[in-house]
């Protein structure tokens, strides 16, 4: 049974029951924004695996969204939320609203993300990581879990949420999910029920691109971003934000002599809407 919980009262009741069933064992939390899909499933999944009760947080962050950006038309799916929490057997979610968890409206004293949370999606997206990595420390205390999951298809957000939870010893194991894909290689997202047809149709060139450098990351970063930005320009529909290579231990942009990991990350807008995408990619030499 999915217990509900929408305040910090019912949250607090329901988790020592959920806690009390678990006799010890692991508690795991999968947080979300809602508009639940196979890859928020697949996070479920995975901390059953070794959880012995998984608390599912759907929270739509105000916090990590700049103006103008799409807080007002982000899906809503409560209902659709709540089934899936069912069929996949969560022990308990958390649904509150802004209020609840910004009490005194927004936060006076925040978490700082660091030098990573201002490149990339921090850099095109400014405060959002700030945002991010506040109401994940806020979520962590709620929900005091023993492992969190989070996915690798937001890298960026996996990083700093690590990064964090080392730094200011939390006490939690954070786990990363590989991405799940559409059978054409689209990374599921909330965001991707904003596509029309021909946007959808448009967006798989993301992860062709990143596939498209994945083939050539032998020979080097060089041929690598010349494969992967050919894709990306030869698709009309999609207007590119960024393309970049990392080192997965600092998230640094690698110099064009890198060789082994790499993250291969993709942000570009299809439509209105704003998608990203990433691959782990192995440079060699040439
Ligand atoms: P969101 O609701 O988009 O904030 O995502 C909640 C969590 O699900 C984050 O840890 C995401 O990285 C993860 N997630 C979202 N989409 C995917 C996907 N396609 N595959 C794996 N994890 C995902």
């Amino acid at each position: 049974m999915t217990l509900v919980a929408s305040n910090r009262t019912e949250l607090a009741q329901q988790r020592e029951r959920v806690v009390a069933d678990a006799q010890g064992g692991a508690i795991a939390v999968v947080m979300t924004m809602g508009a639940l899909h196979a890859g928020h499933a697949e996070l479920i999944r995975r901390a059953r695996e070794r959880a012995r009760a998984v608390i599912v947080t759907d929270f739509l962050n105000p916090l990590q969204f700049a103006p103008g950006e799409d807080l007002d038309k982000y899906p809503r799916t409560f209902d659709a939320d709540l089934q899936l929490c069912r069929t996949e057997g969560v022990d308990l979610l958390f649904a509150p609203t802004p209020d609840v968890v910004y009490p005194d409206e927004e936060p006076v004293v925040r978490v700082n993300a660091g030098p990573v949370g201002d490149i990339l999606e921090g850099d095109s997206r400014p405060g959002h990581f700030d945002g991010v990595v506040t109401v994940v420390a806020k979520l962590l205390h709620l929900t005091q879990p023993d492992l969190a999951y989070f996915g690798q298809k937001d890298a960026q957000q996996l990083w700093l949420i690590s990064r964090m939870v080392r730094d200011l010893d939390f006490p939690v194991e954070v786990v990363a999910v590989p991405t799940v894909r559409d059978s054409d290689g689209l990374a599921l997202s909330s965001r991707n029920m904003y596509l029309g047809d021909d946007d959808r149709e448009s967006a798989v060139a993301l992860s062709r691109a990143l596939r498209a450098g994945q083939a050539v990351a032998s020979s080097g970063v060089d041929t690598v971003m010349k494969a992967a930005s050919e894709v990306l320009d030869a698709e009309p529909g999609v207007r590119l934000d960024y393309l970049s290579l990392v080192a997965p231990a600092t998230f640094s942009p690698v110099q064009p002599e890198h060789r082994g990991e790499a993250l291969l990350l993709v942000a570009a807008f299809v439509g209105k809407t704003r998608l990203i995408d990433n691959v782990l990619v192995e440079l060699g030499g040439g």
